[in-house]
């Protein structure tokens, strides 16, 4: 059953929730403090977007270093625009969804083109640009342009499905969700509301064992009343995600060089740099043996990785050939050089694979 909570109470849960925020706020990089905030001071809208782009899918401490770099090659929105696209991605190697690299590039370059290198100030005009779905217009509208939008990321689902003792199972019920959040949102300091609420699950709400006796909405929350939190979010059943094979092939030549490629610009993983591998199918019979290698050479099997992408299951089969030079599609980078190329995680395992001490830290 869905309940609902009178207006006054949520005027007094938002309060409560502000007053914890002020308290017990994550420190972040991109973040400004909540009292900077009152004192009129509004974090960067660069740095938001940058955040929340790359927030999605990926924890907060996998973000961190990456956050630094790209802030460190690209201080402003109009550095990131006019850097070649192909350091982009090789920056981005390692936190997965490589989409979000280039729309990342592309909504950097129509902010610099069409908007003067400054970001829009509201929801709409965000949303106008590429790559800049509902949740990241409403994020940044929020935080950094203290708009009352009602922004929701899974931590943010997590506490309003407890809150509100919400039933119905997700993804459907979200914007019943979206309803509540808004209802919450308070005209005044919207953004800090949102980082509190986005802050409250990542801390205290969480998706095991949640902090009850420490949480400022205790009061008021239906599923702690009904003892039950940890029912919350209910999630429609998954499927098992479908299988694909294929096989990688990674040549090294006496110098210590690997043969690289760059895959087509369309679909997963799309530009990035790969070593030759097979197309990967569902077929039981598919290209995962050593007779689908880009070259003849003695090829030895180094065994299998796997690799879930959000659609599919990959096993892929590796190969490793010590070789002289061949003539081959893409060119031969030095080992000592790989951590510097656009390698997707799943490829830096396979080289892994292959060539165990390849890279100085583990594949992300
Ligand atoms: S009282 Fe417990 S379940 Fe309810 S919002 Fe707070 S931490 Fe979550």
């Amino acid at each position: 059953m869905l309940q609902t909570l009178p207006q006054e109470l949520s005027e007094t849960q938002a309060q409560r929730l502000l007053a914890w925020y002020d308290r017990h706020h994550r420190e972040l990089p991109w973040r400004v403090s909540p009292s900077s905030a009152k004192a009129g001071q509004r974090a960067d809208p660069y740095r938001i977007w940058l955040s929340e782009v790359m927030l999605q899918q990926t924890t907060v401490q996998a973000v961190k270093p990456f956050f630094a770099k790209f802030l460190a090659l690209w201080p402003k929105v109009t550095d990131l625009a006019a850097a070649p696209v192909e350091d982009v991605m090789a920056a981005w190697a390692g936190l997965g969804y490589y989409a979000r690299a280039r729309n990342l590039k592309k909504c950097a370059e129509a902010v610099a083109a069409d908007h003067g290198g400054v970001f829009p100030d509201t929801e709409d005009g965000l949303r106008s640009l590429p790559g800049i779905g509902d949740y990241t217009a409403a994020a940044v509208a929020a935080i950094a342009f203290n708009r009352q939008a009602a922004v929701m990321d899974g931590n943010v689902e997590r506490v309003i499905s407890r809150l509100y003792a919400i039933d119905a199972p997700l993804p459907g019920s979200k914007p019943v969700m979206k309803a509540k959040v808004r209802l919450l949102t308070p005209a005044d300091r919207p953004g800090d509301f949102a980082q509190a609420m986005m802050d409250l699950g990542a801390t205290i709400c969480t998706p095991k064992r949640p902090a009850c006796s420490l949480c400022p909405l205790r009061e008021g929350c239906i599923a702690l009343a009904e003892h039950d939190p940890e029912r919350f979010p209910v999630k429609a059943a998954k499927k098992d995600k479908p299988v694909r094979v294929g096989a990688a092939f990674v040549a090294v030549t006496p110098d210590g060089e690997v043969l690289l490629r760059r895959r087509i610009e369309t679909g997963l993983l799309g530009g990035m740099t790969e070593v030759p591998t097979t197309a990967w199918t569902s077929r039981i019979d598919g290209g995962d043996t050593e007779d689908h290698a880009p070259f003849a050479a003695s090829w030895e099997a180094c065994g299998t990785i796997v690799h879930v992408f959000t659609h599919f299951e990959l096993r892929l089969s590796v190969f490793r050939a010590q070789t002289e030079k061949q003539a081959a599609e893409g060119w031969w980078e030095p080992v000592d050089n790989l951590d510097a190329q656009a390698l997707p995680t799943v490829m830096k395992k396979a080289i892994t694979q292959a060539l165990p001490l390849a890279f100085a830290k583990q594949p992300h």
